[in-house]
């Protein structure tokens, strides 16, 4: 007769198990299945299928039961989802609710989530910047946080890769502090972007204005076409799901990319509790996984896992994941895990008008942002305050509708607004210290449905962003005076850390076991055969959207993985 539980054990047997379906995880799954290795992703969420459950893609403004707005009543039950700008009739059955998921905030912070197949990949605003050395040699220069292991050299070729596959629009700047990628054609500027541009590079030595690079594709090439994808249609509706496969999402790319090997077998609504280390071996054996829908639990077993559950949820899941060998939380033997969580400060805006350029307006949608990289304290500090910030802004002509009249008289009017001023809008992009004290934990007291500890959330700004967001409005007050624009307004919506959606940190990468948890490979120095490429890994934030850098280092990471399991 058989042994049932070693069958049990043999059938939950990968060779590799990732965590989590979003943008890190979906292309760990694609380079190990690839690679031929029999790969498990684990997701807590429900499957979300590329075309097949993207419910308002093709829907018009009035299909729509509140014409894209949500109801009161969704928005009173979640305060926190409903602050994210996706949150919409469109788009917010991909923004995961707040009673899905409590946690503490010891302070506020708005933790927006995306629980489903792909994750967050579905929601993203898509702008994708590679980080230069300047911004890797940060941290040891001013002399906070700790080094990072590695530098743009050891980046560069995945950047490459990773864009390669995923598509990339920009044009090539030929900037040192944002080095250019394998770029498709970029999106332009419009008239009114390109007059701040020629003001702002004519008045500053070392500010630059060029069109957003961002993960659309604009021009036709083997490989996307062989991942079922074509070109970005601009429709703007990215949020919804792209039926064309227009924007890089997990779901339209690497996940079916993976699938089609016969190498992956994806499982849903399976909520990793921890990951399981075997004392006797010296390593991690597998994780355990709670059903989220009959709360069976379960164990899965492999060699290697990628832990891809999204910055803070890896924190979860691994100070979740005590053992003899490590009370406080796998790999932790310096009590770091959890701690120097940084983010990105979006808190500041600046709007101005330009009265010029009268006869020319914008017609159709553009899915990017233009984009003005990083300045301040690039190459040697020279603010009174660290580190610095980008800026993503937009213009377009004011539009002025007459409501007046009935019949014919009506349309006439609706269908021919007047244009006004151009409006320019900027947002800030900073970038947010890692500090010990910005640090996540778990509440023992409080559980969640699956009876795994609540984690509790203790993040905030400090005194170096409230001076970055001064002299953020400073400098565009000026820029924008310079290129002659007036009413210039500046904002600070001192809206709470997370809802910038780029929370980094905890499991940070670095050269010494004393001061950091994870090498230069992303591997857990005090178990090997855990490796950690979501932005839990990230040393520093500097000011790029993150999620380029997620996606190479996943990629790198994973190529280290399989050359070190056949050794
Ligand atoms: C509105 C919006 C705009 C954004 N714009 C940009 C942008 O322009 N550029 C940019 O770079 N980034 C942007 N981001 C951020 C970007 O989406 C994230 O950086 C990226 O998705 C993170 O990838 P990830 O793999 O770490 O996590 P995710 O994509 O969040 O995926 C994590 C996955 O793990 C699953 N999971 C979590 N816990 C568990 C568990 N215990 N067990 C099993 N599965 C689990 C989740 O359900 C999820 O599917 C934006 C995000 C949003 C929401
Ligand atoms: S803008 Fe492009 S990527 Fe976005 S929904 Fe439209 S076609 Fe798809």
């Amino acid at each position: 007769m058989a042994n049932l539980n070693l069958d049990n054990e043999k059938d939950n047997t990968y060779d590799v198990i990732v965590i989590g379906s979003g943008m890190s995880g979906g292309w760990a799954a694609k380079e190990f299945a690839e690679k031929g290795l029999r790969t498990l992703v684990i997701e807590r969420g429900r499957e979300v299928k590329h075309n097949v459950n993207y419910p308002t893609t093709n829907l018009n403004p009035w299909e729509f039961k509140h014409r894209g707005v949500i109801s009161q009543k969704l928005r009173d039950e979640n305060p926190i989802a409903s602050r994210c700008y996706v949150f919409n009739e469109d788009a917010e059955h991909f923004v995961s609710k707040d009673k899905e998921h409590p946690y503490v905030q010891e302070k506020p912070f708005d933790w927006i989530k995306g629980y489903q197949t792909g994750g967050k990949s579905l929601l993203w605003a898509r702008q994708t910047q590679r980080w230069s050395q300047y911004d890797f040699d940060g941290p040891g220069r001013d002399g906070f946080a700790v080094e990072w292991p590695i530098g743009y050299r050891d980046l560069a070729p995945w950047y490459s890769y990773v864009e390669k596959f995923v598509g990339i629009a920009g044009n090539y700047d030929g900037l040192d502090i944002l080095p250019d990628g394998e770029f498709l054609p970029g999106m332009g500027l419009n008239c009114i972007e390109e007059h701040f541009k020629s003001s702002v590079e004519k008045n500053y030595s070392g500010r630059h204005v060029i069109s957003g690079r961002c993960a659309h594709i604009t021009e036709y090439r083997d490989i996307f076409a062989k991942q079922g994808r074509a070109t970005c249609q601009y429709r703007n509706l990215c949020q919804r799901g792209c039926p064309f496969g227009g924007y890089f999402s997990s779901n339209s790319s690497t996940l079916p990319w993976a699938m089609n090997t016969g190498n992956l077998t994806m499982i849903h609504h399976s909520v990793v509790h921890s990951i399981i280390y075997d004392d006797k071996k010296q390593k991690a054996k597998g994780v355990r996984v709670i059903d989220s829908l009959n709360k069976e639990d379960k164990e899965y077993y492999a060699s290697i896992i990628f832990v891809n559950a999204g910055a803070l949820n890896t924190n979860l899941i691994l100070l979740n994941s005590t053992s003899g060998r490590f009370p406080q939380g796998l790999g932790n033997d310096n009590g770091l895990l959890g701690k120097f969580i940084a983010f990105h400060n979006y808190r500041a805006t600046v709007s101005a008008e330009y009265d010029g350029y009268t006869d020319k307006h914008t017609t159709g949608r553009e899915p990017t942002t233009s984009y003005l990289p990083r300045f301040r304290n690039v190459k040697k500090q020279e603010t009174d305050f660290l580190r610095g910030y980008a800026a993503g802004f937009g213009a377009r002509r004011q539009i002025i509708t007459d409501y007046n009249g009935y019949g014919e008289e009506l349309k006439e009017n609706l269908l021919n607004p007047k244009y006004g001023v151009w409006q320019m809008r900027s947002h800030m992009m900073g970038e947010t210290i890692p500090k010990e004290s910005n640090q996540v934990k778990l509440d023992l007291s409080k559980t969640d449905d699956w009876g795994i500890p609540l984690l509790s959330i203790d993040v905030d700004y400090d005194e170096n962003d409230e001076k970055m967001v001064r002299d953020y409005h400073e400098q565009f007050t000026e820029m924008f005076e310079k290129a002659g624009f007036s009413n210039i307004k500046t904002h600070d919506s001192k809206q709470a850390p997370g809802l910038d959606i780029h929370e980094m940190g905890g499991v940070r990468m670095g050269k010494d076991p004393k001061t950091s948890l994870l090498n230069k490979w992303n591997q857990m120095h005090a178990c090997k055969n855990v490796y950690v490429t979501d932005g839990a890994c990230m040393t520093s934030t500097s000011t790029q959207n993150p999620s380029l850098t997620y996606m190479a280092l996943t990629a790198r990471a994973c190529d280290h993985a399989i050359k070190e399991s056949k050794v």
